[in-house]
């Protein structure tokens, strides 16, 4: 398994307000190759999937409407160190705590559309990648 890569999505929020190009620049200021990327709309069936890890949480249906509400950009980003480097990056899931310089504290509206996702483990990182873009 590769452990120099994460997964990313920006959310819909972010890509309504034009804001892709504005994160993807902050994603490759912070030393982040570009391994793949697609813009698609997810359907709520397969938001619920991605998500299913949440199923319980009291959010979860309201994620899922979120999620397919409008276009996403999903990626998988290359770094050393990749996946504790982009929580870094992204900051806190709720960005009255997101620390300055993150991509949440910049971009995100609330603690749901927070802008972008990030993967937290080496191996949700390769399933989630997968889910989108197959076994690269
Ligand atoms: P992340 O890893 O920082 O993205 O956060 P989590 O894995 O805990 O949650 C997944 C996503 O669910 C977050 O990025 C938010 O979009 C959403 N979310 C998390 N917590 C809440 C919450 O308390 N309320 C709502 N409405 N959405 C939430
Ligand atoms: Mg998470």
């Amino acid at each position: 398994m590769a452990t120099n890569r994460t997964f990313t999505m920006i959310k819909p929020d972010a890509v309504q307000e034009n804001h892709i190009g504005g994160i993807l620049s902050m994603i490759e200021a912070g030393g982040f190759r570009i391994v793949e990327l697609q813009k698609l709309n997810l359907s709520a069936e397969r938001a619920g999937q991605f998500y299913a890890v949440h199923a319980e949480r009291p959010f979860y249906n309201d994620l899922v409407k979120y999620m397919s509400s409008g276009p996403i950009v999903a990626a998988i980003l290359e770094k050393e160190n990749a996946v504790a480097d982009f929580r870094t990056l992204i900051g806190a899931t709720n960005p009255a705590n997101a620390e300055d310089g993150t991509i949440r504290k910049k971009y995100a509206k609330s603690i749901e559309a927070n802008a972008v996702h990030g993967s937290d483990s080496d191996e949700n990182a390769q399933i989630e990648g997968e889910f989108y873009f197959g076994n690269k």
